[in-house]
């Protein structure tokens, strides 16, 4: 359960971003320019210096599909490892979600090793990861600017286009907005 006043609050940070950035309300908002902005950087697996061949093949083929981006802070850096194959909309979204989770300032490591070497990721965190969630589309999917160009007639394919998400976060946004809500009673 998000805590009161916090949709709003994201909206605005995201409106207050795009200014930022030089963007239109209703342009689309490349998270890598984001990342830049905030001083964050972004690595794809192949960034990773002395990455072995083996553990290369790991993130970018075999086990592709079984996570999105890493966090991992430090000597004062944030540091992203982005998934470097998944579609331009998954990339995104978890980009977005992970900026989310450092300007939210969540606990920044997801991932700590263990004795042996391993990558284990933290306990989960029901709470941060709404919040992430919320940030994440707001800043990819600003509500007044959905609205608009749904109002516009732009079909759900164009505007997933446009803003660079996932045919699902984009349903997931036109939902959790009460756009969807907000449309049918005006219909009415
Ligand atoms: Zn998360």
């Amino acid at each position: 359960m998000l805590r009161r006043g916090f949709k709003t609050w994201c909206e605005n940070a995201a409106a207050n971003y795009r200014r930022d950035l030089g963007l239109a309300r209703g342009a689309p908002l490349d998270p890598v320019l984001l990342a830049r902005h905030l001083g964050i950087l972004v690595w794809s697996p192949q960034d990773i210096p002395g990455i072995g061949k083996e553990v290369l093949e790991l993130l970018t083929v075999d086990d592709a599909d079984s996570w999105d981006a890493v966090t991992i802070e430090a000597e004062g850096m944030v540091l992203v490892i982005l998934n470097s194959i998944s579609d331009d909309g998954r990339r995104n979204n978890s980009l977005a979600h992970e900026l989310a989770h450092i300007i939210l300032e969540h606990e920044p490591a997801h991932v700590f090793h263990t004795p042996d070497g391993h990558m284990m990721m933290n306990e989960y965190n029901e709470v941060h990861e709404e919040e992430a969630d919320c940030l994440a589309g707001a800043l990819l999917l600003p509500r007044d600017a959905l609205l608009q160009a749904i109002r516009q007639g732009m079909s759900d394919m164009a505007l997933a286009r446009h803003f660079g998400v996932s045919a699902a976060l984009l349903r997931m946004r036109r939902n959790k907005t009460g756009i969807d809500k907000q449309l049918s009673h005006s219909r009415v």
